[in-house]
């Protein structure tokens, strides 16, 4: 099995099919079970499962800051 991908709130990514409004760029605002993101071409927030958002995920455009003992949790 792979390792989790290292997700990180803060991240810009950019996904392999492009949401409804035509925008591939994406936020990154909740990491879990669930990914949070918010699409940064029209501003709307989506919730997928984590293993839907790992496969649809093309590229890292900008890594939000490393996770610390602080804000770690599982
Ligand atoms: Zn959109």
């Amino acid at each position: 099995m792979r390792p989790p991908l290292d997700l990180r709130v803060g991240d810009v990514v950019e996904l392999r099919k492009p949401h409804p409004c035509g925008g591939y760029t994406w936020r990154v605002l909740r990491v879990g079970a669930d990914i949070g993101a918010e699409c940064l071409s029209c501003g709307r927030y989506v919730m997928l499962p984590r293993s839907r958002f790992e496969a649809r995920l093309k590229r890292f455009l900008e890594r939000g800051p490393a996770h610390t003992e602080e804000n770690v949790t599982l």
